[in-house]
């Protein structure tokens, strides 16, 4: 981290300041947004978010009920079926989204400020990476609308064949906490672009930048009833989405666990699509050949502890070539010291808090299993900073872990990350691909004959090579095995999925 100049302390002070300050004019939105306006929910119920930072309550929210839902389906139908989003043109559906994302651009500040302060994530990451690429995905999904064409079939000429792609209706998508604007934009991007009406649930822990999002495209003129946003808890909320007999498709991102569940809640009601974006245990296999031990490092580091390891991607087991461990594990342990721990307001800070207690006690819970399972702690593995009232743990990384040991073999979610090493490329790949996910995984060699063989052989939606990345806008990102169902997101394979196909076949005189 090395010395700071005064100069840099000084910035940083005032930068501080400019933030806490911004903090306390912040305006949460707290009720329901439904049918182009906020409202009260029928059973009155809340629920408190937190501050996982402070272990303080932050905001009383709406807590959406079967009620709730079905009166967004209501209005969500009714606006499909009248076609005031449905059925305007791509031109002018382009024009308003293409506003939707100037507006949520105007507003990077404080939609980072409302991630940052309800998720624990650094400020940093929130407003130079989650809200600038949420600006991208609506971008990108709005400026594809116009550019797509349907297909005329190959037939005799007395026939004409019409393949179209049609919206499917009304689409609920139920995201997770991790990257709270984020996962919105992956899913309302497409699914708005496509012409579909949409309910977004949020995860309980982090409404607010999703309720602000309904409002601002409300404000770029995203007609009533098109785009609802409903705050609620999983059980009741999230469960009367996927039960709901009127609503054509869930997009789902989350556990692999409420995976299944909606898959069940479709078979037993109206058989809606549903794609799932679920977790993952994604390898990161270095070869003995692989170039530059240094820039290896900083970007097994980028893998295992950005967002705090609560990243699906994350690349929470390093399979290393066994000549190459050591000097590897010296030089991560070194840069370590690059990822402080702290407050998530504080600009310099990389490993804000977990998400909330318990799951801050269950990835201790994996630190603890790593230990008693025989594997070698080398370097964190303590809750850090307790007298804040926070959930922060430092960064952990175990040595001489086995592929069957607890610890690398369940999602932690968190900042730990496992050594395991191999001695031939046939093993690299087995212990690679012996996990139930298949999300993501990055190899590292200089042989572009072993990058595509290694890359083939991996079982995962993405592979990435010399580098940690999801890749961008332009390339379809989801899971093999249990990290997905059917679902893609990002590119234009995910605009595909919220459409679905109607023949039409003319016999011409
Ligand atoms: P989660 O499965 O607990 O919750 C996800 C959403 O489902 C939330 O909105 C929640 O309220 C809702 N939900 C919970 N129980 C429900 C139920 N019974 N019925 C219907 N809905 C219910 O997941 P999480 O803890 O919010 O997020 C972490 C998980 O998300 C990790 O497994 C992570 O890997 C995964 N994730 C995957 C991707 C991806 O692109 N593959 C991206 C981000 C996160």
């Amino acid at each position: 981290m090395g010395v700071k100049s005064p100069e840099r302390e000084i910035m940083n002070h005032t930068e501080n300041d400019k933030i806490r300050s911004a903090v306390s004019r912040l305006d949460f939105r707290t009720q329901a947004f439904i049918d182009g306006k906020f409202v009260d929910v029928a059973c009155g119920k809340s629920f408190v978010t937190e501050n996982p930072a402070t272990g303080k309550p932050l905001a009383e929210i709406a807590a959406c009920d079967k009620e709730d839902i079905d009166r967004a389906v209501e209005a969500a139908r009714s606006a499909f079926e009248k076609g005031s989003w449905s059925k305007m043109s791509p031109d002018d559906r382009k024009k308003v989204l293409l506003k939707f994302a100037d507006l949520l651009e105007t507003h990077t500040d404080e939609l980072a400020l409302l991630d940052c302060l309800e998720a624990g994530k650094p400020i940093q990451d929130c407003s130079t990476f989650d809200i600038p690429e949420t600006v991208k995905c609506i971008r990108w999904h709005a400026e594809a609308i116009d550019k797509l064409y349907d297909h005329v079939s190959t037939t005799s000429s007395d026939n004409l064949g019409l393949i179209l792609r049609e919206p499917i209706g009304v689409v609920g998508a139920v995201i997770p906490w991790n990257f709270p604007a984020l996962m919105a934009a992956w899913k309302i991007g497409p699914a708005l672009a496509a012409g579909n009406s949409v309910l977004l649930k949020p995860s309980e822990l982090t409404s607010l930048s999703a309720l602000r999002m309904g409002e601002l495209a409300g404000e770029a003129g995203v007609p009533q009833g098109v785009f609802n946003v409903l705050p609620g808890l999983g059980e009741t909320a999230g469960q009367a989405i996927g039960l709901h007999m009127d609503i054509d498709m869930v997009a789902f991102t989350g556990s692999t666990e409420v995976g299944r569940l909606c898959l069940s809640y479709a078979a037993k009601s109206n058989l809606k699509r549903i794609i799932l974006e679920c977790g993952g245990k994604s390898p990161q296999v270095v070869m003995a050949d692989a170039p530059e031990i240094d820039r290896i490092a900083v970007n097994v580091l980028n893998s295992a502890f950005w967002n705090m390891g609560e990243n699906c991607s994350c690349g929470s087991r390093l399979i290393i070539h066994e000549s190459l461990k050591d000097p590897l594990l010296d030089r991560l342990i070194e840069l370590c010291k690059e990822w402080p721990v702290g407050d998530p307001l504080n600009p310099e800070t990389r490993v804000g808090s977990m998400i909330g207690k318990a799951h801050m006690e269950k990835v201790l819970g994996y630190i603890e299993a790593g230990n008693s399972e025989g594997a070698q702690l080398v370097l964190g593995g303590r809750r850090v900073l307790e007298e804040t009232g926070g959930y922060f743990i430092e960064p952990t990384i175990f040595d001489k872990v086995s592929n069957d040991m607890k610890i690398a073999r369940e999602e932690i979610f968190g900042p730990v990350l496992s050594v395991i090493t191999f001695t031939s490329e046939e093993q690299a790949i087995s212990i690679a691909n012996d996990t139930n996910y298949g999300l993501a995984a990055s190899v590292y060699t200089q042989d572009v004959n072993a990058v595509h063989r290694i890359s083939r052989a991996l079982k995962a939606g993405t592979v990435s090579v010399n580098c940690f990345s999801e890749g961008d806008m332009t390339t379809p990102f989801g899971g093999f095995k249990e990290s997905g169902f059917f679902g893609r997101d990002k590119s234009i394979w995910a605009h595909e999925q919220y459409t679905q196909l109607k023949t039409v076949w003319m016999q011409l005189d």
